[in-house]
């Protein structure tokens, strides 16, 4: 298939392997950012393939995973107000809040219904005048601008039953207190492939210039990470910490100005709620006073009540890269991808699932 099978060359791979073999000469830990990264690296076997001195580590790069249980039962305690349609990605619906999750209220009677796109949730409130219809915002720069443009769209046709509650979450901002948390020790980072579509690589000089960090941004095949992990081998061996894209075809160092200028219209940063992680300043994005009639936050009242932690689900360290889910001891017991105990395990990028679908954790 065009476009794909060039990058999943065998032959290519091989010499890749042999020199990422040939170059590295220290123990290393890299850190894939995103949960896109996760699963290409598992399903294509890239850590087997590595030398042993390169370690790699999961980072909190799904924004299922992240999404704190304080902002889960905030969606939760919208979906039981009277006349009102949740509107969310499938898999944010089964991750559990601190007593319940959104699947539980619709089977409770709350009217909870999966959506691919904001663009579905704006034809449910057309269809539907008599409710209030919220989408449930959650998601990186990557999804950000399409929940922009929606509501723009939203205004254009006067939609005036129409919601958002922006759980949107921006990523440099993150990577920074991560690193500033100092748990991990970390020579390079595998920078998002799909959020620098939008953002570009400038935002990550910062982790170059003053952690002295290799960056480069993949793409998902697995040559793309392959490629990645060569130029950072190459950037550390010479101790010369700058920002590459070994993602050309899809990320340009400006990022996508029309996105990105979406994005600004309708949103402003704003502190961000972490799983594991905790308030983030200015890692989140919330609707500009402009548009607070869409702002779901602002336009219905709700108590969610006191916030709750699952005891000995290990999501929040796992999203650090302090732990993996062979930490768990929860991991394939009381936890698997059929009866989740925390998000990690939910969402199909998720680090849990990951290793439960393509692990090698018995060998
Ligand atoms: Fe949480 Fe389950 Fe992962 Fe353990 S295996 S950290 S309980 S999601």
């Amino acid at each position: 298939m065009k476009y794909i099978d060039e990058f999943r060359q065998p032959e290519l791979a091989k010499k890749l392997v042999d020199r990422i073999h040939r170059n590295s000469t220290k123990h290393i830990r890299l850190m894939e950012f995103c949960g896109g990264h996760t699963v290409s690296i598992f399903k294509y076997g890239i850590r087997e393939l590595l030398p042993g001195n390169i370690e790699m580590l999961s980072g909190p790069g799904c924004p299922v995973c992240v999404t704190s249980n304080a902002d889960l039962d905030k969606a939760i305690a919208l979906a039981h107000l009277p006349n009102v349609i949740i509107t969310s990605f499938g898999d944010m619906i089964r991750v559990p809040g601190s007593y319940s999750s959104l699947q539980s209220a619709r089977s409770e009677g709350c009217d909870v219904r999966i959506v691919y796109s904001v663009l579905d949730a704006i034809q449910i409130a057309k269809e539907n005048p008599n409710k209030s219809v919220i989408f449930i915002g959650i998601g990186f720069e990557t999804t950000t601008p399409t929940v922009a443009a929606g509501i723009l769209q939203a205004e254009q046709e006067e939609i005036d039953n129409f919601y958002v509650l922006s759980l949107s979450k921006i990523c440099p901002p993150i990577m920074k207190s991560i690193l500033d948390l100092g748990e991990v020790r970390l020579n390079g980072i595998v920078c998002p492939g799909h959020v620098s579509a939008v953002i570009g690589s400038h935002p990550y000089q910062f982790i170059a210039d003053n952690y002295d960090i290799a960056c480069v941004v993949a793409g998902f095949e697995p040559l793309d990470i392959l490629l990645c992990v060569d130029m950072l081998v190459n950037q550390i061996e010479n101790e010369d910490y700058k920002v590459e894209i070994a993602y050309r075809r899809g990320v340009r160092p400006e990022g996508n100005p029309q996105a990105l200028k979406l994005m600004d219209t309708v949103f402003e940063t704003a502190g961000a709620d972490w799983r594991g992680i905790g308030a983030v300043p200015s890692s989140g994005l919330r609707l500009r006073d402009t548009y607070e009639k869409f702002d779901a936050e602002k336009n219905f009242d709700i108590d969610p009540g006191p916030v709750r932690e699952h005891q000995g689900c290990q999501c929040g360290s796992i999203l650090r890269g302090v732990s993996t889910p062979l930490d768990c001891p929860l991991f394939r017991t009381s936890c698997t991808p059929e009866h989740p105990v925390g998000p990690c395990m939910v969402s199909s990028e998720g680090t849990c699932s990951t290793y439960y679908l393509f692990g090698d954790f018995d060998g």
